[in-house]
């Protein structure tokens, strides 16, 4: 076992571990293929104000696998990062996000939504990220204002200058940035402040202790304050429950993303439940 094997001494790979790298090496070989037949697709989590009304939504990957079924990313980004092939799906992520963003501007139901997408560390370090950013919204039409990346901590502690001239050319631009499961990386007052963020977020693994847990209870109303005092946006992540929100409101998070406002689902689905809430239906009470 890997694990009896002492610090320094060399380590023979167990069957397990065998097994571990031929289903990488197999998911990899999978994942060329689907990307040349576009098996991959995504979903989107509506984000809701404090009444509940959605004001945006989260891109998320998923692949259809054709004999596993729908794969979700935790198991194949690390896979896509390690093998280089987040950069074919990164930009396929990014053209297919901006082109529902475009979609949805042309309706009156839709045209306020903002669209949240993901990008991974290789993504973000590449000389011609922001570049890439432009040249898809130009093909896309979409608006520039409507888009947020989501970038988490570890992204920036490497090269914080060549972060903060990314975003802010993706600020000059009129594209947001969001600091995604915000609270589990290394923060700094000191980066923050230099960073032209327009969004928190808040971690779900705080979220779903604040009831219980007092550390998580005053991290959550720190990452609030902190929002507030520099002006940045702040959204929860993985709001279950009423009083999740209740809990979070309370503290003054006005903008929430969770279960119970909805999975993560088709854009049809997004729009048959703006439509419902449009009709005065929401299925939770308001915040009064
Ligand atoms: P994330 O960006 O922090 O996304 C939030 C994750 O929490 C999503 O998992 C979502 O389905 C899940 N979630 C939302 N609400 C709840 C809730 O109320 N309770 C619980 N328990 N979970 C909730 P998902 O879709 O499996 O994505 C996992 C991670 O994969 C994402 O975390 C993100 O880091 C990454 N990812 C997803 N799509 C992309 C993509 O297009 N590109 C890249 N680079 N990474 C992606
Ligand atoms: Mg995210
Ligand atoms: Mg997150
Ligand atoms: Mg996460």
């Amino acid at each position: 076992q890997a694990k009896k094997t002492g610090r320094g001494r060399v380590c023979f790979y167990s069957s397990d571990m065998q097994t571990v790298l031929q289903s990488r090496m197999e998911l990899e070989a999978d994942m060329r293929v689907s990307i040349h037949r576009e098996d991959f697709f995504l979903v989107y989590q509506p984000q809701v104000d404090a009444n509940g009304r959605i004001i945006g939504a989260e891109a998320l990957l998923r692949w259809q696998h054709p004999q596993r079924g729908v794969v979700s990313p935790g198991e194949f980004i690390p896979v896509a990062e390690s093998s280089g092939l987040i950069q074919p799906l990164g930009r396929w992520v990014l053209k297919t996000a901006c082109s529902q963003l475009h979609a949805w501007s042309k309706d009156s139901t839709t045209e306020a939504l903002t669209l949240s997408v993901n990008v991974s560390a290789w993504q973000f370090r590449s000389d011609d990220f922001v570049a890439s950013i432009e040249a898809v919204l130009h093909l896309t039409g979409a608006r520039p204002e409507r888009l947020k990346i989501e970038l988490t901590e570890s992204m920036l502690i490497d090269d914080l200058d060549d972060a903060i001239d990314k975003i802010t050319a993706l600020k000059d631009i009129g594209v947001q940035v969001a600091l995604d499961d915000f609270g589990t990386g290394y923060s700094s007052l000191a980066y923050l402040k230099r960073l032209p963020l327009a969004q928190l977020k808040i971690d779900q693994s705080f979220v779903a202790d604040i009831l219980t847990n007092s550390v998580a209870g005053a991290i959550a109303r720190t990452i609030i304050g902190l929002g507030h005092s520099l002006e940045v946006d702040v959204i929860a992540e993985g709001v279950e429950t009423e009083a999740q929100k209740d809990w979070l409101a309370a503290a003054g998070c006005l903008a929430y993303q969770g279960y119970l406002f909805g999975r993560p689902d088709s854009a049809d689905a997004l729009l048959r439940q703006l439509s419902d809430d449009s009709a005065g239906e929401t299925d939770y009470p308001s915040v009064g």
